[in-house]
């Protein structure tokens, strides 16, 4: 017989013993603490070319020998801190990405560590619990079913397309599991004009093709028009498609609009449709108890898809999506392959996570947010999102009072905004056009410098700047400087345009 020439004691290069683990994550941790003290007097940017990313990452070669793990940590650090755009600064209110919440950040450091695979309940026995836990509680603050089911995702698109197939599901029947989609007429699927672009993505994805979308028309709140969905179901009714879904909502990516929820709702008993919720910004608004008429009709939603590392001040990545009745999951996402051994006791049923979703190994979301929810509680939360909603008034209000500036919208906690020269007005498609060049450049110059960060909205014809706070450590100081930085970038476009070659039209 050979003999086994393999040690008696294997040394891994990947394990690390616990003096180095102390040693270095006590570094990590400084350094993590360090960050966060200096975060606000940093830029929210650095606005650095690809090129000139990539030279200071180097273009090395796949390492061939191993390395010290302190090392390769305090370079992670350097690039991250130094190269990065930050939305947890205070003066990020650029798309809707949170400032993620620090317990977060060590309650992935405990998810990594203990590493369950929330897939099933037998490989996450705590992880599971925590999850549906979590789940139940989210449900609870925005006023949901806690009857109903649902389960984390990587973020709000995913959640939308749990939504949206779960939909499909339960109004073409169980056949359509089997046998696809051939002997169906074509589907149609409804929602406003408004609407965030993960449902072009689904019904390309999931073979109805873009064309199978109405895009409702929306009224002069930004919200969808209820009597113009109900036409359009009539129309495709009569053209012999086959409507399913409706699409509403909750805070659009734009302009922070709330559909007509019980509208919708009512239509969707009518004709027996699918009633989808896009609560993906906007959802935890409905804590707020100055906000039950706003999203009344959200508790009627057949599913709801929700952003935890938005409006729950998580980190990246953590989507939710709630269904009303979680049977409807089990049929739209179960197989039951022979190699999984993950069966409970029939008196004490367990629920394994790939049985209601996409996704079959499945990281520990929920850790972060669990967490989050309860160091704010119910009343922690409902106080941020209604300080941020503030923010949001105060800088409409603001831009409204101040002379070169105009505001334009206000929902939720979106504020759009305009630069406009004082002597410069009136409806003239030259002077519509170059106001909107000039507030694109300015948003341009803006987004490079770094020193605050928003984006852009159009709303009807006109081309916006655009605020969204979904960010505790905004102040009001922040937005004054917001302000005051719009203002001067705008006047320097404007005057550099204005004397130079661009001159577009004369002033008034
Ligand atoms: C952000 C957002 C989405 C997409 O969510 P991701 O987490 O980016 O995938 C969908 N709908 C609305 C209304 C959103 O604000």
């Amino acid at each position: 017989m050979k003999e086994s020439t393999f040690p008696e004691k294997r040394n891994s290069i990947l394990e690390m013993s616990p003096d180095t683990f102390r040693r270095v994550g006590y570094e990590l941790v400084d350094r993590i603490a360090a960050f966060l003290e200096t975060l606000p007097d940093k830029p929210v940017t650095t606005g650095e070319a690809p090129r000139n990313i990539r030279t200071v990452l180097g273009e090395e070669t796949l390492p061939e020998k191993g390395k010290e793990a302190e090392e390769l940590l305090g370079r992670a650090a350097n690039l991250l801190f130094d190269h990065s755009l930050f939305n947890g600064h205070p003066r990020f209110l650029g798309y809707i990405t949170a400032a993620g919440a620090p317990i977060g950040a060590l309650g992935e450091l405990l998810a990594a560590t203990a590493n369950p695979n929330v897939g099933a309940f037998a490989l996450s026995p705590m992880a599971t619990e925590i999850e549906r836990q979590t789940i139940r509680w989210i449900a609870e603050l925005i006023g949901y079913s806690t009857d109903s089911g649902g389960l984390f995702v990587s973020g709000g698109t995913m959640a939308n397309f749990v939504g949206y197939l779960t939909g499909r599901r339960v109004k073409l029947g169980a056949a359509v599991r089997r046998e696809g989609l051939r002997e169906q007429p074509p589907l149609t699927v409804y929602c406003s004009g408004q609407t965030h672009t993960w449902l072009q993505k689904a019904t390309d994805e999931y073979g109805q093709g873009t064309d199978a979308i109405r895009w409702i028309k929306t009224d002069n709140k930004q919200r969808m028009d209820v009597a113009a969905l109900e036409q359009q179901i009539r129309v495709d009714i009569d053209r012999r498609y086959q409507p399913f879904l409706v699409v509403g909502t909750a805070g659009t990516v734009s302009t922070g609009a709330v559909d007509p929820l019980s509208g919708i709702a009512r239509i969707c008993r009518r004709y027996d449709l699918w009633f989808h919720v896009d609560g993906a910004y906007g959802a935890p608004a409905a804590a707020l108890p100055e906000n039950e008429s706003l999203f009344e009709g959200l508790r009627e939603a057949d599913s709801i898809a929700l952003d935890p590392h938005k409006w729950l001040y998580s980190a990246l990545d953590a989507g939710c999506v709630l269904v009303r009745n979680p049977q409807d999951l089990l049929h739209t996402f179960r197989f039951r392959p022979e190699y999984y051994n993950f069966d409970g006791a029939p008196d004490d049923p367990v629920v394994n996570f790939h049985e209601y979703g996409p996704e079959n190994s499945r990281g520990f979301r929920a850790l972060k947010v669990w967490l989050g929810l309860q160091q704010a509680g119910r009343q922690g939360y409902i106080q941020m999102i209604r300080d941020d909603i503030a923010l949001a008034e105060a800088l409409f209000c603001l831009a409204g009072e101040t002379p070169d500036l105009e505001s334009v919208t206000r929902h939720l906690s979106v504020t759009t905004f305009r630069f406009v020269p004082e002597d410069l007005s009136g409806e003239a498609p030259a002077v519509k056009s170059y106001l909107n060049r000039l507030n694109a450049e300015l948003l341009s110059r803006l987004q490079n410098e770094g020193t605050t960060f928003i984006s852009n909205a159009v709303v009807g014809n006109v081309y916006c700047l655009r605020s969204c706070v979904v960010n505790f450590r905004t102040q009001m100081s922040d937005i004054e400087a917001l302000v005051e930085t719009v203002r001067r970038l705008g006047r320097q476009v404007d005057s550099e345009w204005r004397c130079g070659l661009q001159r577009p039209i004369a002033a008034k």
